[in-house]
């Protein structure tokens, strides 16, 4: 007989609260409780992912539950906020246990590494469409913003670019060699929290990377009111993705390609010594609206754009 809608809740997704600081009533009543400390704010965010739309049918569940957290606190890290609970809504088709067990196992696995607690949520059927509401603290008044962006900052990154797009272009059929750090950060995006946690000490601006840098960092910009320029040479690129546009000359790709999930952020260049974490720099804010680019000696604007809905 197929699990009940509360059998499923029960015994895949109830669990004993580990911050119960914070979460003060957790799965099994009308709504959780979470008590705010003094001092802090909640930061709230969501991220829904559909099937056909953000994964493939027949996807790994245990990949899907991993990468369905990690956007989640991937932004929560882009604010600097320490990540504390989650909800999580599941619209599943029918309920194969099969593939709850491993969802879950990604999801909470996950979870289970920062001490977050899923404290609620809502399961109903339909098409495969998973959402998760992460919440997280930060000191007050010390999140980082995308308009707190000043003209002179020096503009950075964390990790590699490009990779996850190359992960997507593989699955598509693209040959690579040593594939596989591509297709980790395509399928199991490491959240950078330890990372928004030190740079919320000193960063001004801040985003995460889920729809490629050209389109990311023109938020930043949009909402700071200034421009940036960004240096071709100084984009950090792991061997493959080199490769990569050696071979079919995309050297767009890894500035347009979403899922990254790296973090990219800007420092006033009084503060550049504070710099705790592995990151690069790789250009400007100036005042000058707009994205550009200097590549080959040219300076040009940067007019790729990522991944939208709806277009
Ligand atoms: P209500 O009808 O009052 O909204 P539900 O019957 O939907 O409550 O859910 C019962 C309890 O189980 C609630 O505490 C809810 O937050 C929790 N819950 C439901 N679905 C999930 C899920 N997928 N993961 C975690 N908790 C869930
Ligand atoms: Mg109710």
């Amino acid at each position: 007989m197929a699990i009940s809608e509360f059998g499923l809740i029960q015994q895949y997704f109830s669990k004993p609260l580990n911050n119960d600081k914070v979460n003060q009533l957790g799965v099994g009543d009308d709504c959780a409780l979470i008590s705010v400390p003094d001092g802090c704010q909640l930061a709230i965010t969501t991220d829904t992912m559909v099937e056909g739309v953000h994964f493939f049918a027949g996807a790994d569940p245990k990949q899907l539950g991993h990468k369905l957290l990690a956007v989640n606190l991937s932004d929560l890290a882009a604010m600097g906020a320490e990540p504390v609970s989650i909800m999580l809504a599941l619209t599943l088709p029918e309920p194969d246990e099969d593939w709850i067990k491993l969802f879950a196992e990604g999801l909470l696995g996950l979870a289970e590494q920062y001490s977050i607690d899923l404290i609620g949520g809502d399961t109903t059927s339909g098409s495969l469409t998973l959402t998760v509401q992460a919440l997280g603290l930060v000191a007050k008044k010390q999140a980082m913003l995308r308009s707190d962006a000043k003209v002179g900052d020096l503009i950075y990154v964390t990790g590699y670019l490009g990779n996850a797009g190359l992960g997507l272009k593989v699955e598509l059929g693209y040959h690579c060699s040593e594939s596989e750090n591509a297709l980790a950060q395509f399928h199991q995006p490491m959240p950078r929290v330890k990372e928004g946690l030190e740079i919320q000490k000193y960063a001004n601006a801040c985003i995460d990377l889920s729809d490629g840098i050209a389109s990311d960092l023109k938020h930043i910009l949009e909402k700071s009111n200034v421009g940036a320029e960004l240096d071709w040479n100084k984009i950090p690129l792991s061997k493959q993705v080199r490769e990569y546009i050696k071979v079919t000359g995309d050297w767009q790709m890894p500035l347009a390609a979403g899922d990254d999930y790296e973090l990219c952020f800007t420092v006033n260049p009084d503060k550049a010594d504070l710099i705790n974490i592995d990151c690069t720099q790789i250009g400007v804010i100036e005042a000058n609206a707009g994205l550009r680019i200097q590549r080959l000696g040219v300076i040009e604007e940067l007019e790729v754009s990522g991944f939208e809905h709806f277009c």
